[in-house]
Formats: C-alpha cells, structure tokens, sequence
C-alpha cells in the first residue's frame, strides 16, 4: 500500500515511493512511502504559511487539547507503534516500545507547555513606563529528523513547535518513514486546522533541501549528522532564518580507578553497543584509569560474549541488525581503519550468521588505542567502542574533552570530590554520573557544546528560546485627559 503525504489537511500521492526495508530481514518490504516532489514540498510550506495566523492566536487551551489528544494515543498504541520501530529501524521490541511511549510523554509534556508561552513584565527604570516582553511564534518550522530515534525526535521538534503557536512541515528520514507517517497519521486526527501540520516524505537532498532554502520557513529544527547540520544552518543564516542544529557525538565514558567495576562495564555495554551503537549520545571512547584497564576490558568482554545479536522484534534479541545496508558499510569501514591503525581488535567486529537475510553485526572493541587514532575522532554511529588507556584523573579529563564535538559524556566513579571535578571540567552539554552516556529523561533540555549543538538546546521549557521570539514592549501611560 502505498502511504501518502500530508499536506493542507490532505493525504496527497507523491512524484514517487520508496520501499521501506526491514533490516532484520530484507526479504519483508513494510510499505511503499510517497516521494514528496518540488511542487508538494512548496505546496506544504504555502499551506503552513496560510494556517499560520489563526494558529498562531488560537487560545492555549486548544493547543492544550490538540497535544494532549496526540500524546494520549501514542501512549495507549505505544505497542504497535513500537513494532513498526523496530520492524524498520532494528532496534529491540523494548527500546522501540519505550521510545513510543516516550514519544506520548512529550507530547503531553508540551501540551501543558501550551499554558506557559506567554509574556513576561518588568518594572521599567522610567516612571510611567510599562515594560513586557511577548512571546511570539517563530512562524512555519521546518522540522527535520535523522533515523535513529523516529518517533522520539520528531515528538520532540513538533509537540513544542505547535505548542507555541507555529506551523510545522515536517521531513522525516527516508529510511524511516513507516514510524513518521503513523506519527502524522495521529496528528492529523486530532484537531488541528488544516495546513498547521505537513508531513513531506522523500531524501533530504530534495525534500530537506526545500524545505531548508525556502524564505517562508521562518526556522529549521534539525538533528542528524554534523556535515549535513553545519550545511543547513548556512543556508537557513544566509536567508535570515533562524536554525537549531543537533548533530554528532564522539562520547567520551570516563573509568575512574576507584570505579565500581560491575556499574562502569554496566555503563559500557549499554552506553555502547545498545541500540546497536546507534545513538548521537553512545559511548565510543571508553577512557580508562591504569589500575582498572585488565579487570575492566576482561569483564565487558565476557558480558559482550553473551550479547544475543539477531531479529529487532524476537523476546531473545539484546541487540539488534544495523539499520540499514549503507551505514552497514560505514561501520565495516571504520573497523578496517582501526585494524589498519594498529588498534587491538580485542572482540567482535565480524558479521553474524543468521537463518534472515540481514544486518547483522557483532558489536566490537578496539583496546590500545589512542586518542588521535580516527577511530576514536570520527563519528562512527555503529556498535563499535575504543579503549584509551589513561594513567590519571586529570589525563582522562584531558582526553575526554579532546574531541571537536561535546554532546554527553559519563563518569564512572566512587570518589563524591572525582565526580564533582569531572562535572565542572568536561566540556559535554551532558555530563552522566555512574550512568550510561545515554539515556536522558524526557521533560529536561538536550544540549550539546561545539559541533555537537547550535542554537538554543532542545526539550524541556528551554527550547522556548528557538520555538518563540521575543517583542519587547515599552509603553507610556496615556496622560489622564487622553485616556478614555
Ligand atoms: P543525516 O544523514 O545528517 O540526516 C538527517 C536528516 O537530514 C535526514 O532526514 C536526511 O534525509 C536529511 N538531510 C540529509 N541531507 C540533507 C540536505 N542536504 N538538506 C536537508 N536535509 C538533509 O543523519 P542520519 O544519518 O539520519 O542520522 C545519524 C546522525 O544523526 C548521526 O550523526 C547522529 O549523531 C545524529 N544524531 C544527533 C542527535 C542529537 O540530538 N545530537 C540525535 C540523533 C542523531 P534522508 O536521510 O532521508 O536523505
Ligand atoms: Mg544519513
């Protein structure tokens, strides 16, 4: 069947379908997912510029009502959404499901935001001087999201988008399309006037590019990958738009001697090889202390070598296929650099047998590495961790914080006075404490520093820096004899 575009309150046929493709097993085609051409992608955005007005004044308790009504039927189908989740993307049954349902959260999180965009006074220095600052809505924002979170990130960019009065075109990623069109398929029940939400499918080469050129898109929330970001938000600058940007990561888990070392290889497996590596905020570069590296390496080693590799959606799988044939080779790629580079393969890396055609990859570590090996500077973005071994607190920080993105970064350690240091001295929008480096609760921001993040952060009350603009207002009291 062949799932259509959303645009100005209608399911409308594309240029075009792509196959959506289980990665699990290749031989299951999910659906065919129209292809937005150029004139659909204008027709969206002309639409969500229209709709704008009336949205933009319409009273928080609609809003509220709107968001409320997604978010309530995303949890209570969290289920089958979550099955989708995992049927197109490979993560397990329970990641997905959790995912969904997160994806619900947010939403009734944004809702009762709806309340919360209002203005603010001050006392004015002047006397008779009345002084507000009104919140305003951006305008049309164009939403554009990457594969790995399909659900979750799109919730996060359009809940708060239509929460503070905008209008959304969204792009999802191609390779994902299944979860996106449930997810608009939702929005476009619950009461939203026609043209407030536009769903475009299609490549990011063309649907995203139109999207990111046009001058009606007043702002562009993306996350994806680095160049893909620092692209965009040049071209959103030069038009005058204004962008927030989430892009890579290269996460740094640093293993303190005085680790517990049943929490820091707890940490390490989940932070870097669930979800099959696939997250902007996995633990890549494992940095650990001396006294620590033999125990440390030994015992993740024996619980990656009872990881369960295999089919997304079966109750044994820990771990499932790489998402898709592409990224495949990225990660086959980076594990022949590391060989290359002279870093010990100490387990995993190899391709794994199954009776499905599929994905499948064991999750692998590279110890003896260093930290200006490419292994441990390039994002990555598979199941694939790198030890560096470290001989102090303060050279674990230093190595930590020598990356040219900071988007989360974790400490395993006993020590209350270690723990404080690293806070204050990582350079991450994220610091996790005897925590997996990822894995961040839904209602507060997520930020990344350098080429991780730019703009505003994202989630919780803080994204109202993107998602709103100010107007400050003076205003003289009218003499007594004027006013009437
Ligand atoms: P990507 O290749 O950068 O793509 C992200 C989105 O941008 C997709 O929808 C893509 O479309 C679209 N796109 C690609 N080229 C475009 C262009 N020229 N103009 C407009 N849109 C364009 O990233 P991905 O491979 O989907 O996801 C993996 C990356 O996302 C990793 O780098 C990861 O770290 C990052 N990520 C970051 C965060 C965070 O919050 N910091 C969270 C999750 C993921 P198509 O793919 O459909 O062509
Ligand atoms: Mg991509």
């Amino acid at each position: 069947m062949l799932r259509n575009n959303f645009i100005a309150g209608e399911w409308v046929r594309g240029d075009d379908g792509i196959e959506n493709v289980n990665p699990s097993d290749t031989r299951d085609i999910i659906d065919l997912y129209a292809v937005a051409g150029a004139k659909q992608v204008k027709d969206a955005i002309d639409a969500a510029a229209s709709a704008l007005p009336a949205w933009s004044l319409c009273s928080p308790l609609k809003r509220f009502d709107v968001l409320d009504t997604i978010g309530t039927e995303i949890i209570s189908r969290q289920k089958e959404l979550g099955d989708c989740l995992a049927r197109e993307e490979g993560k397990t049954l329970d990641e997905a499901t959790a995912e969904a349902a997160r994806a619900g959260h947010l939403f009734k999180f944004f809702a009762t935001e709806a309340y919360r965009s209002n203005s603010e006074g001050y006392e004015s220095i002047r006397q008779s001087v009345e002084l507000s600052v009104r919140r305003e809505p951006l305008g049309v924002v164009g939403v554009i999201t990457p594969w790995n979170f399909p659900l979750a990130i799109p919730a996060w960019k359009i809940a708060p988008a239509l929460a503070y009065g905008n209008t959304v075109v969204f792009k999802p990623a191609e390779l994902v399309s299944g979860s996106a069109w449930l997810l608009a398929e939702i929005i476009s029940r619950a009461g939203l006037p026609e043209g407030v939400f536009n769903l475009v499918m299609g490549r990011g080469s063309d649907v995203g590019q139109g999207i990111v050129s046009s001058s009606k898109v007043t702002g562009v929330t993306f996350t994806g990958s680095t160049p893909v970001g620092k692209s965009i938000g040049s071209t959103v600058f030069d038009r005058g738009g204004r962008v927030q940007l989430e892009m890579g990561g290269k996460n740094p888990l640093v293993i303190c001697g005085d680790a517990d070392i049943d929490v820091a290889v707890d940490c390490a497996l989940k932070g870097s090889f669930f979800s099959t590596g696939q997250r902007c905020t996995a633990s890549s570069r494992l940095i650990v202390e001396e006294s620590i590296h033999e125990e440390f390496i030994d015992k993740l080693v024996d619980r990656m070598s009872s990881l369960r590799i295999g089919d997304a959606r079966s109750p044994e799988t820990d771990i499932g296929p790489v998402a898709s044939e592409a990224q495949l080779e990225v990660d086959l790629k980076y594990l022949k650099i590391g060989d290359e580079e002279g870093a010990v393969r100490r387990f995993g890396g190899d391709l794994v047998q199954s009776d499905k055609p599929g994905y499948y990859l064991f999750p692998a570590l590279f110890t003896e590495t260093t930290n200006t090996m490419r292994i441990n500077r390039e994002e990555i973005f598979g199941p694939i961790a790198a030890v560096v071994r470290v001989s102090s607190f303060d050279e674990a920080i230093e190595v930590a914080n020598d990356a040219e993105v900071g988007l989360s970064a974790g400490v395993v350690s006993t020590s209350p006075a270690r723990i404080k240091e690293f806070v204050r001295r990582i350079e991450a929008g994220m610091a996790q404490v005897n925590l997996p480096t990822a894995g961040m609760d839904f209602h507060a921001p997520f930020t990344g520093r350098k080429s991780s993040s730019f703009g505003p952060p994202e989630k919780g009350s803080y994204c109202r820096e993107f998602f709103t603009q100010a107007k400050v207002v003076h205003e003289a009291e009218l003499p007594a004899i004027n006013a009437v």
